[in-house]
């Protein structure tokens, strides 16, 4: 386009923005109505508005910082002060008592009535200036492009708009049938909305233009899982019969019967795994359900067929805990297991690849560095992978492409414990099949939560040695932030050492320990293992105990700054007591005072231990993106739909897709590379 040099370019491309159709999907945030002129008598705060009058008087003073004032009226002998607090001097002297003045802006109550901080404006000279024709877009901002450029950026390139017949990839009837209009019109209609356009509908995003633009994306999102999934059946991959005894050996030696809900997930998977087609099932089931054993008798499958099974784990101490948990059950029959995680390097590394390559390892455990270059399978049959909502989709192609013999791919058995609700489970994991371990081992007793406002925390001392007395032990998660980039961990650090300092000076006889993503895996290892084994009372860690740690033993959960966590993340973390038959507590600390939302997420807590009540909660709370979070498959990166919003069009979005993908693939490829591109990424999968 021209216009466009390479440093715009640049930026532009940082948001996204490489092609002139991203640009025709660049929407608006807001629209600005210039079209017409309020009395400044009828302004109503918080509602933006265009005014025109004349200026009575403008002050400037610098006492605290600069800052200019200009007082205006109307006919309709309303005041209004407009307020700047950066301005040119030359800005100030332009507006003189007496001159006429338009501006727009939203008014806020100020000292003296309405004000309006750094409005738009223009000082007129006498001839009258025309009011705009159409509502003016004003677009997400775009860091180093005015928006005035951006403005007409968008302008040109809708400019180049191509008409209906070279632009629509749905059938007319359909759109014709849902009152829908072409994609053509939808973005028309979204850029320039004509003056009469129903305000109301389009900012709630439910204007037929939104929901027509939506659909169309959602479609895109679910065409290319679907996609996926159906170019990764096509090929083989080896069936594994239950034919060998370690099934039977595993479940004679386990201290406990399957549950009726695991049992019917292993045979749903058992199911899957005697096809020679690749398996990809999801097994979805709340925290404690007992996940982790049907996934070691599915790898138990590949092992008795002579082949080799790899776990894979969001994080080192869920991974390691795993290996624990899997030597305990497998080394016992014989089978050798090999452990694989980043910090694994040199002499150690290269013998494990050797032991993974040879086939030697007939099970591997790891985290993310099971999927690096280097790591190659004998014989992979089956690929698991644990807490799949801290991985993509990309992430999972990648293991599939870790595949066993003579081009076959493995089977896939993705486990999740964040529950998610129905209709977004189906856009979500529309290439997954879904099992559902919906019922939680006998004799758990439900934890009794409480949240307490911090100011109480003296009282828990009491709590804490209530439970230890009993037997039991207890953790104690400090929390700070939920993004845990660089600077978070290391103040979540910092905060879990000063408590572990406090509460060993308020109870030198408890032995108390401590975990955190800043200590050296070596001494994370042994503080886990102590409390695993009962050495330690009380474990005060951060969020890094998030997922999967298993002490059933623990019945009390100390969770700081309650208030801050999502639902998902809050119950996560509560999932680590309960474990055993004891009656286990979670104390939610929240500083006061609390925000309306975060008191709603402490009394779901309060009131529900049920993982899916929780998950349709947190959905009307938060939304889907954060939700299923910023990695999870392509949802996250909706550029127009919003699932909470538009969920009602999933079925609608299922159904098209199935007729697309029956009667019409390649239009449901053009739809693909539109919405989401790189259609190579699938076609090769
Ligand atoms: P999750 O589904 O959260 O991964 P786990 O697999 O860690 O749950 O299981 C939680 C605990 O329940 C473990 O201690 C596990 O040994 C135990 N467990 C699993 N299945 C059963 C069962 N059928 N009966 C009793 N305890 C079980
Ligand atoms: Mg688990």
């Amino acid at each position: 386009m021209r216009g466009i040099g390479p440093q715009s370019a640049e930026k532009l491309a940082a948001r996204g923005l490489a092609r002139l159709r991203d640009l025709w999907l660049w929407l608006p945030r807001e629209y600005e109505d210039r079209t017409r002129l309020t009395p400044v008598a009828a302004l109503q705060p918080g509602v933006a508005a265009q005014v025109e009058g004349r200026i009575l008087a403008t002050e400037t003073a610098f006492r605290f910082r600069p800052m200019l004032k200009v007082a205006m009226a109307d006919e309709s002998r309303g005041t209004l002060t407009l307020r700047f607090f950066h301005f040119r001097g030359q800005q100030a002297n332009a507006f003189r008592a007496g001159a006429r003045l338009r501006a727009y802006g939203t008014p806020r109550p100020g000292q003296l009535g309405l004000e309006m901080v750094h409005p738009s404006y223009r000082v007129l000279g006498d001839e009258d200036a025309a009011l705009d024709e159409a509502l003016a877009p004003v677009y997400p901002a775009i860091e180093g492009i005015g928006p005035q450029t951006l403005r007409k950026l968008v302008e040109r390139a809708l400019g180049a708009l191509p008409g209906d017949d070279a632009l629509e990839l749905l059938p007319c009837e359909w759109l014709a049938e849902q009152g829908l209009p072409t994609l053509r019109d939808a973005v028309l209609t979204l850029h320039q909305p004509p003056t009469d356009v129903d305000m109301g509908l389009l900012q709630a995003g439910r204007h037929p233009a939104q929901r027509r633009l939506a659909l169309e994306e959602m479609l895109a999102h679910h065409l290319s899982l679907r996609r996926q999934r159906i170019s990764l059946q096509a090929h083989a991959a080896t069936p594994l019969p239950a034919k060998g005894k370690a099934v039977a050996q595993l479940l004679a030696a386990l201290p406990f019967q399957l549950t009726e809900a695991q049992s019917r997930v292993f045979d749903e998977v058992q199911r899957d795994l005697a096809r020679p087609m690749p398996m990809l099932r999801l097994v979805q089931g709340d925290v404690g359900a007992g996940k982790t054993v049907v996934a070691a008798l599915a790898a138990l499958r590949a092992i008795d067929a002579g082949r080799q099974a790899a776990l894979m784990a969001p994080t080192e101490l869920l991974a390691e805990q795993h290996a624990n948990t899997l030597r305990g059950w497998l080394e016992p029959l014989g089978i050798r297991i090999a452990w694989l995680a980043g910090r694994v390097t040199g002499k150690a590394r290269e013998a494990v690849l050797g032991e993974v390559a040879s086939g030697a390892a007939q099970m591997v455990i790891g985290t993310h560095a099971l999927m690096q270059q280097g790591v190659d399978f004998k014989d992979l049959a089956l690929a698991i992978i644990d807490e799949q909502h801290r991985f993509g989709v990309q992430q999972r192609l990648a293991l599939r492409d870790k595949g066993g013999v003579d081009g076959n791919v493995p089977h896939q058995l993705v486990m999740t414990a964040t529950p998610i609700p129905r209709t977004l489970a189906m856009a979500a994991y529309a290439d997954l099949d879904v099992s559902v371990i919906d019922q939680l081992p006998p004799g758990r007793t439900p934890v009794q939560t409480v949240a307490i406002s911090a100011e109480r925390r003296p009282q828990l001392i009491d709590r804490i040695r209530a439970a230890i007395a009993e037997g039991r032990q207890a953790y104690w998660v400090c929390t700070l932030i939920e993004e845990q980039e660089d600077g978070a961990t290391r103040i979540e650090a910092q905060a879990a050492q000063t408590t572990f300092e406090t509460l060993r000076d308020a109870m030198p006889d408890i032995r108390i320990g401590l975990v955190h993503g800043r200590m050296k895996p070596k001494e994370k290892q042994a503080a886990m293992a102590a409390f695993k084994a009962g050495e330690l009372d009380l474990l005060v860690a951060t969020t890094v105990i998030e997922v999967g740690v298993d002490v059933p033993n623990a019945s009390l959960m100390i969770i700081e700054n309650a208030e801050r966590l999502g639902l998902a993340q809050l119950h996560q973390l509560r999932g680590r007591v309960g474990r055993g038959s004891a009656e286990s507590s979670c104390v939610l600390l929240y500083q006061a005072p609390l925000g309306a939302i975060a008191r709603e997420r402490l009394d779901t807590l309060r009131q529900t231990n049920d993982g899916f009540v929780i998950a349709e909660k947190d959905l009307q709370l938060r939304g889907p993106g954060e939700l299923l979070g910023t990695r999870q498959t392509g949802l996250a990166e909706f550029r127009i739909a919003d699932l909470s919003r538009d969920a009602d069009l999933l079925p609608r979005v299922q159904s098209m897709a199935d007729a697309l993908l029956a009667d019409s693939p390649e239009l449901a490829d053009r739809i693909i590379e539109r919405w989401v591109g790189g259609a190579a990424r699938y076609a090769s999968a």
